[in-house]
């Protein structure tokens, strides 16, 4: 591990202003970025350790659990969930089980018991991808560690790896699963930063690879997320994460469907669906939910939803099985939401 000044701040605007003091120029936040902040580590000290990610300052931001953005509330507005809040908190507390229990599931099926009481909300939806490549400093063709150096993963080992969102320049899977519960619940970010505060949707937050692997997310230099948000959705109360992996425990998605659903009369009112394990961002199908609004659920329906939400899909060698395994799963994790008993 390369050697790093630590700092640690007690307040956003404290944050803010430290982690500036390595980034000169300014640099957009990214995996090169000189500057860090360190929230539980789950992921950074990881890629530290590996010398994928060598900041020369790490910011602790954790004492922010004790502000605003270390709680949980739910009223008239919707769910507010503080960045440093512990994804084991999360996924625990009653009011985000009974009213949007895909979050809960999302985070519940994540990780470990260990990393979720470790690992913050904020730090979740950045988190790296687990492309071997990237992770392993030995593989010198890396787009997304070192720009225009290549990508070994289009014609190496890539089973893992995304078939929607892929450019030619990378394919690497975008891991996390609470972020596809985001997505499909419309949720807003907070974020504060050198130029104030601003509130983006969530599904403006990452960025496809693109020409730019190296950059993830559309974050400006020094800013720190501070909350999410969702908005009052009662029908989210019938809403389901299922994910799919290689063992049943402590593993990352192959594919994963969150969806919520809204059904009177035997035909869908409303329909949300996320895709995870096969997008290279989190990943929100929204021509699947056309073409099943105002449809009854059926074989021929759910076919029809599951082949339109990987029209686009361009798989690459090994991972060409998860199109189907994709398609299954939504199918799967559709007609599970449907039979909920509430
Ligand atoms: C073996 C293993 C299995 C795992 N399995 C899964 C899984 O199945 N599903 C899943 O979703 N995850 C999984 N994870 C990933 C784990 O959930 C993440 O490592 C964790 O959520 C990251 O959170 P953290 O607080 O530790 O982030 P950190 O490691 O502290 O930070 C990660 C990144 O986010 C930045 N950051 C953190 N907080 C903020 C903020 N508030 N504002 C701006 N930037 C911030 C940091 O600077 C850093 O770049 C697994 C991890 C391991 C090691
Ligand atoms: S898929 Fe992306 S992260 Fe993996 S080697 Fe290629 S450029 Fe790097």
């Amino acid at each position: 591990m390369h050697p790093f000044v630590y700092a640690r701040a007690t307040t956003a605007q404290g944050a803010i202003e430290t982690h500036h003091l390595a980034d000169s120029p300014r640099e957009a936040p990214s995996v090169r970025a000189r500057s860090q902040y360190l929230a539980g580590g789950t992921n950074l000290i990881d890629l530290m350790r590996l010398d994928v990610m060598q900041p020369e300052l790490v910011t602790d931001i954790n004492a922010l659990e004790r502000t605003p953005s270390g709680r949980i509330e739910y009223g008239a507005r919707g769910l507010w969930l503080g960045a440093l809040v512990k994804m084991s908190q999360a996924a625990d507390h009653p009011d985000v089980a009974a009213n949007y229990p895909v979050i809960a599931q999302s985070l519940n099926l994540a990780a470990s018991a260990q990393l979720r009481n470790m690992a913050s909300l904020g730090g979740n939806v950045l988190q790296r991808t687990r492309c071997t490549y990237f992770r392993d400093m030995s593989y010198a063709a890396c787009n997304k560690r070192s720009p225009g150096a290549g990508c070994a993963a289009l014609d190496g080992v890539n089973r893992k790896h995304a078939i929607l969102g892929v450019s030619d320049r990378c394919i690497a899977t975008y891991p996390g699963d609470f972020a596809q519960a985001l997505i499909a619940l419309d949720a807003v970010v907070d974020v504060a930063g050198p130029s104030g505060s601003r509130t983006i949707p969530f599904a403006q937050l990452h960025r496809r690879p693109d020409h730019t692997p190296h950059i993830e997310t559309t974050l400006q230099p020094g800013e720190l997320i501070t909350a999410f948000v969702v908005s009052p959705l009662p029908w989210a109360r019938r809403s389901k994460f299922v994910k799919v992996r290689d063992r049943e425990s402590f593993e990352f998605a192959l594919a994963a469907a969150a969806v919520a659903l809204d059904i009177a009369d035997g035909k869908v009112r409303n329909v949300r669906i996320a895709l995870g394990g096969v997008a290279t961002v989190p990943w929100r199908a929204r021509s699947a939910e056309e073409a099943l609004r105002g449809q009854p659920l059926n074989d021929d329906t759910l076919k029809a939803a599951a082949e339109t939400a990987f029209a686009e899909a361009r798989p690459r060698g090994e991972n060409a099985f998860k199109v189907a395994l994709g398609q299954q799963t939504l199918i799967r994790a559709l007609r599970e939401t449907a039979e909920m008993n509430l």
